[in-house]
Order: structure tokens, then sequence, then C-alpha cells
């Protein structure tokens, strides 16, 4: 429960993603939201908004559109609402690592009472009320194969709807944009946070340069040396 896990496998002066937190519950609609992720192997993350935060499912398929036909769901942890309309490029190095897209958003709706209480069952019927997906769905929790591996299936419950098109499949439900136009430009944050970066590089090559002027001038270079090799480490602080 709660974001423990989701900040722990973040560092939030790294990537765009937000830090989140969680929200108080509330009435009304819930959201859904399910990014498109261009990470180490493409997936679908499927979120829904339940207690204050997006219970998540990684769904290396995609959503299944036919009666009856089911994905597997790998259950993954709980994300920030915040989360819901991001967008951009996780830069190298950090969790997750590539682009995310905001494939599809809405509202969503437990068939039944109780929907907490039919997660912790292992059942969970739902509708989705989305920008490309309506209809209904159930998540099924699957018997452990692997220890520590939370694996469900995505299933396909009511009607069939419509398959989605590889047009609908590559654009953006919050931007209109294509996974490649998202890949090619970076987020504010990440740009701002490089900027810095250089920013503190360049700082440190004039100190540098000084250091090696004063030296050439008759003082020990020893201070030239230990600031080069700690403008190194920081640059290898950086790429990391
Ligand atoms: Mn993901």
């Amino acid at each position: 429960m709660g974001l423990q896990r989701y900040k722990e496998k973040r560092s939030f002066d790294a990537t765009p993603e937000p830090a989140g937190k969680v929200e108080p519950r509330r009435r009304g609609a819930l959201m859904f939201v399910i990014q498109k992720h261009d990470a180490t192997r493409l997936h679908y993350d499927f979120r829904i908004e339940l207690e204050g935060v997006l219970k998540s499912w990684a769904v290396p398929k995609g959503i299944p559109t036919q009666r009856g036909d089911r994905r597997l769901a790998m259950h993954v942890e709980d994300h920030p609402k915040d989360y819901g309309d991001f967008e951009g490029v996780i830069p190298e190095g950090n969790y997750g690592a590539g682009s995310v897209m905001v494939w599809d958003m809405g509202t969503w709706e437990p068939v039944g009472e109780d929907p907490l209480k039919a997660l912790q069952d292992g059942k969970l019927k739902f509708t989705l009320l989305g920008k490309k997906l309506t209809g209904e769905w159930t998540l099924v929790r699957m018997r452990e194969r692997e220890k520590g591996k939370d694996e469900w299936l995505l299933v396909k419950s009511g009607e069939n709807v419509r398959p989605i098109s590889a047009r609908a499949d590559d654009q953006s439900a919050l931007t209109g944009r294509t996974m490649k136009q998202i890949a090619g430009q970076k987020t504010r944050t990440w740009k701002s946070h490089r900027a810095a970066s250089e920013r503190t590089a360049n700082n440190f090559r004039e100190r540098i340069a000084q250091a090696v002027k004063q030296a050439r001038a008759g003082k020990p270079a020893k201070d030239a040396a230990a600031m080069a090799s700690r403008s190194r480490r920081r640059k290898a602080q950086m790429v990391s």
C-alpha cells in the first residue's frame, strides 16, 4: 500500500515523472489511464484509481478487445494519481527509461459493491469509459507460478469492442502525438535538469582552468589534479 515502492525506484531530480502523494479518497468518478511505455520491452501500463492512488498492472500485449480474450497483466507498484497525465521521456539510466504515452484515459466503475475487497479476493470486474476504450473487462489474479511475481489476467468480459487501429494505437489520448514525436521531444523537467548539469559542468571547467593557471604561476599543481578528478566523478554521477 502507499507509494513507498514507487518512490524507492525513482530519483525525482533525474526523471520528469511526478513524485506525487497519496490523495484523499473522494466521492464521484474514479479515473483510469493506460500508458504505452516503450521501455526495455514495449508494454501498456493499465492504471485505475482506488484508495487515493493508481493501482497498476503492466500488460505486455495490450488490452484485449474480443470477449474471452485474455492478456497477462503483471501487478506492479501503486503510482500517484499525478502520474495519470504523465507523458514524456524517462531518461536513460532511470527506472523504466523510455517514452511514455497517455494511450487512453477516462473514468472507470466497478461492477459490484466493494472494489478493494474484489481486488484482494483476486477478481475485479469493471467498466471503462475512455477515449478509445469503452466497455467491460475483468482482472483475475493467477495462481503464483514464480515466487514474488504477482501475475494477473486482463480478460475481455461483456461485449466485444472494435479493435484499435494501428493509427489509434500510435496516438496519444492526451496530446495526439505519436510515440516517435514523444521520443523526439524531451520533457521540460528533463531539459531544465540537463541545463542545470551543464551549468555545473561549465562551472567546474572554469575552476579547473583557473587552478591550472595558478599552478603554472608556481603554485602546487596538486589542487588542479584533485579538482579535475572530482569533476570527472561528478560527471560520472550525472551520467549514471
Ligand atoms: Mn511501464
